[in-house]
């Protein structure tokens, strides 16, 4: 296999760096190294799970990424979903990195940074996906059109001094694409022609046979439910998957409804793909928001956030009857369009009961497995790209670790030694020295949770919000008499979502005995509040412990008396 020989002076390894992005599907982002410079692949938030309390996302850990910031010559986005840049204006908020990427992404980006007050002095470079390479410091940057679930989707062929890497996120061969044009087949095997030493590519597809279907099938499931819906319709898919949308446009014109965009994001992803040309609808076939209640509810087509079952989606309110605007009425139909992603399997059941309770006839992929196709290749895919490309090393991404470990298996068929499959998990380095690769943990990573309110949620508060969703909290408060030097023999209880107070004064006599007993024992260092406080808190967690077999959220408090 031969390499480009880049130069002819010293050669540094090449490390490429996980920082998110293979273990949970999502908040994507990739460090390429070399010598003195380094480029960054995507930078994607996360979604939370049901256990992530009052968590609206997840961010990947850019601690690596500040450390070395002197090196950071450029930032690349593959493509235009949030698990892939969403993080971008978080990252720009601690230091600016000028940005290469498709021209539907920046303006997905440029919409996230105008509400940030960091759209100026931000650096887009468009990349045409016909256009020529990008230098980066040592790096060369080449790139190909990939099919996936929003137009503009682009591999990368990324030219080091060590040799040239694929970098292939999410994508899927679709002949009949419903906005882009086709996989550039040739473009990426003229690119693998020098020899390829390694490719980054997405697994999430890995357990499915066979080939991914096209965009363009669900079109006609979708004629087929909004054609014959009776009352309202609400159709919830990815805010960014604007093919999706164009084609729930398509059915709705088709059969006299207008459609009524819910939602900021969906509003955003909306008027950025008409601008760009890609819904070429006249003004007339949208409802504005507000208008939508006044009109004949039967001639209407909603399309609304919410398909990851996040509760303050836009269709979270409006199945909480919370929406300011939008009233669902009894009949509606909803369709949900996306495969919920691994995480929050359990908040699309509870949102679509919640749907049903209130009224509606749901369709979504467990009745219906023509409403979503996904954007990810198949097992077919797989193997097609890695005969086109021929890499030296194959690293799956973008999956979680049993779709990695069911990739490899899949890959090793083709007569890949299991040994050249690099299985990385997050943190994890692999360094390219004279043609061979080896895996290697250098950094931890920690996930860090953005809330609503609050910037950035420590992972101890969620875990105390997570201890008093299920076993409430107790709080003790103790007395202390300045004056006589000691703390009063009482303590005053206050206890909510644990046990109900009335019915169990024997625990709460026991408690407040097990609360006195510890201060008793530590008189000498009363003085000391903290101490107290932790030896009160040790008491306690030990009488639940052996009474209930619970551990409720415990605060000492104390005051004086
Ligand atoms: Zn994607």
């Amino acid at each position: 296999m031969k390499f480009t020989n880049f130069s002819s002076k010293k050669k540094h390894d090449l490390k490429i760096t996980v920082i998110g992005g293979t273990t949970d599907v999502q908040k994507n982002m990739y460090v390429y190294e070399y010598g003195n410079d380094i480029v960054i692949v995507d930078c994607g938030i996360g979604f939370p799970g049901r256990d992530a309390f009052g968590v609206d996302l997840i961010l990947p850990d850019f601690s690596y990424v500040l450390q070395n910031i002197g090196k950071v010559r450029g930032l690349i986005i593959t493509h235009g979903h949030e698990d892939h840049f969403g993080a971008v204006p978080y990252l720009l908020k601690e230091v600016r990195i000028p940005i290469y990427c498709a021209k539907i992404v920046s303006e997905f980006l440029k919409n996230r940074l105008k509400e940030q007050n960091l759209l100026e002095g931000t650096s887009f470079n468009i990349i045409n996906p016909d256009g020529g390479p990008i230098s980066l410091g040592e790096f060369k940057i080449d790139y190909f059109r990939v099919n996936h679930s929003v137009p503009e989707s682009l591999g990368f062929c990324i030219g080091t001094p060590q040799g040239t890497i694929f970098h292939v996120p999410d994508y899927k061969f679709d002949w009949t694409p419903m906005m882009d044009k086709q996989f550039d087949i040739p473009r990426a095997v003229r690119l693998s022609q020098g020899g390829v030493l390694a490719m980054l590519s997405d697994c999430l597809g890995a357990t499915s046979e066979g080939f991914t279907h096209s965009e363009k099938e669900i079109q006609k499931t979708f004629n087929e439910y909004i054609s014959q819906a009776k009352g309202q319709v609400f159709v919830t898919t990815m805010s960014s998957n604007i093919s999706r949308i164009k084609m729930v446009v398509d059915a709705s014109v088709s059969c006299g409804r207008k459609v009524v965009i819910g939602g900021r994001s969906m509003e955003q992803s909306t008027e950025t793909a008409r601008r760009l040309g890609y819904m070429p609808h006249p003004k007339e076939s949208f409802v504005p928001l507000h208008h939508a209640q006044a009109m004949d509810q039967s001639k209407l087509t909603y399309i609304v956030a919410g398909c990851y079952g996040q509760s303050g989606s836009a269709l979270g309110r409006i199945a909480r009857d919370e929406h300011k605007y939008i009233k669902m009425r009894a009949g509606a139909t909803v369709i949900f369009s996306a495969d919920p992603i691994p995480g929050t399997v359990d908040l699309v059941n509870e949102l679509i009961d919640k749907l049903t309770l209130a009224g509606a006839e749901v369709i979504y992929s467990a009745v219906q497995e023509n409403l979503h196709v996904s954007g990810h290749g198949s097992q077919g895919d797989h193997v097609l790209l890695a005969s086109l490309i021929r890499p030296k090393y194959y690293l799956p991404i973008g999956g979680t670790i049993s779709l990695m470990r069911a990739y490899s298996n899949n890959i090793v068929r083709l007569g890949i030694l299991q040994e050249n499959i690099l299985e990385l998990l997050e943190g994890d380095s692999v360094t390219f020295s004279q043609g061979t690769a080896f895996k290697h943990k250098e950094i931890e990573t920690h996930d860090v949770y953005i809330g609503s309110q609050v910037d950035i949620v420590s992972p101890v508060v969620i875990k105390d919000r997570r201890v008093l969703s299920e076993d409430g909290i107790f709080v003790a408060i103790l007395k202390f008499d300045r004056e006589k030097n000691e703390f009063l023999d009482s303590a005053q209880i206050v206890s909510r979502g644990f046990v109900y107070m009335k019915e169990s004064k024997e625990l709460i006599a026991g408690a407040e005995k097990a609360i006195l007993d510890a201060v008793k024992q530590n008189r000498k260092k009363k003085n000391d509040w903290a101490l107290i406080k932790d030896e009160v808190e040790k008491a306690l967690f030990k009488y639940f412990q052996k009474t209930t077999g619970r551990t409720p959220l415990l605060l000492p408090v104390i005051v004086e008396a």
